[in-house]
């Protein structure tokens, strides 16, 4: 897979993607992940890359012009219609579809190019999304100042689920939200420490029971915590 990612301010990235599960999937060749300053495709002078909103108010606007270009240099499409298969542009945003598990996989099985555009100021033209944008998408209903921190998160989700990004010793099958739950908790050694024991049950060796103990703290935690995601269980 390759991933772009768009953004007025590529030092943000520096190497948050140069470690643990990102790093070895980019060594081994299974994501590329490229940071684009939006800047080199303006072509004005100054190289501008917001200007004043039209009908006034406060704050600036992310410009079309450098987006379309930045877009159709690295998809080889003018337009959303004319994009190569598996291609997805993606913009953060708060009014976007609210991220879950479902959409990371869905974006991790089926796409082969995701060109990530990070918004700032007041946010982006609107003609990008009209025209360029497949799919726009929030991390959570809060307003952060720029796309950056939302591509990272976006980024690390969608790697994590590449088939062989986790390695044999990590696995998302059990990971909150894969099932419809969230995770079991997990205990390592020392099985007592400062008077906490670690459930008898770990211990015991008897994988059937331990498999029934971890679904049943799955489930508690669920009920308490994110009653939603049981709904749809019940009926
Ligand atoms: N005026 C916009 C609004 O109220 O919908 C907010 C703009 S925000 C200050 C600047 C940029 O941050 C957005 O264009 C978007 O790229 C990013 N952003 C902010 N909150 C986000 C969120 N919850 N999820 C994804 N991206 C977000």
């Amino acid at each position: 897979m390759k991933i772009d990612v768009l953004t007025i301010f590529p030092e943000f990235f520096g190497q948050v993607f140069d470690f643990g599960i990102i790093r070895r999937a980019k060594l081994a060749g299974i994501v590329e992940i490229n940071v684009h300053d939006i800047r080199e495709f303006a072509a004005d002078k100054h190289r501008m890359t917001d200007d004043r909103p039209f009908g006034g108010g406060d704050g600036m606007v992310m410009k079309p012009e450098p987006i379309f270009a930045a877009v159709e240099h690295l998809t080889g499409a003018a337009e959303r219609a004319e994009y190569p298969a598996a291609t997805r542009v993606v913009m953060l945003s708060p009014q976007g579809r609210p991220l879950s598990q479902q959409i990371v996989r869905e974006l991790a099985e089926d796409a082969v190019q995701i060109v990530i555009i990070c918004g700032r100021y007041e946010g982006v033209d609107e003609r990008v999304n009209d025209a360029l944008v497949t799919d726009e998408i929030s991390i959570g209903d809060y307003v952060l100042s720029g796309g950056e921190p939302a591509a990272v998160v976006l980024t690390d989700a969608i790697v994590r689920l590449l088939p062989e990004a986790l390695g044999s010793e990590t696995s998302a099958e059990n990971d909150s939200f894969s099932n419809g739950l969230l995770d079991c908790p997990h205990y390592t050694r020392p099985a007592e420490f400062r008077g906490m024991k670690v459930p008898e049950v770990l211990l015991s060796g008897d994988h059937a029971e331990i498999e029934k103990w971890r679904r049943e703290m799955a489930m508690q935690k669920t009920k308490k915590v994110r009653p939603d995601l049981l709904e749809g269980e019940n009926g």
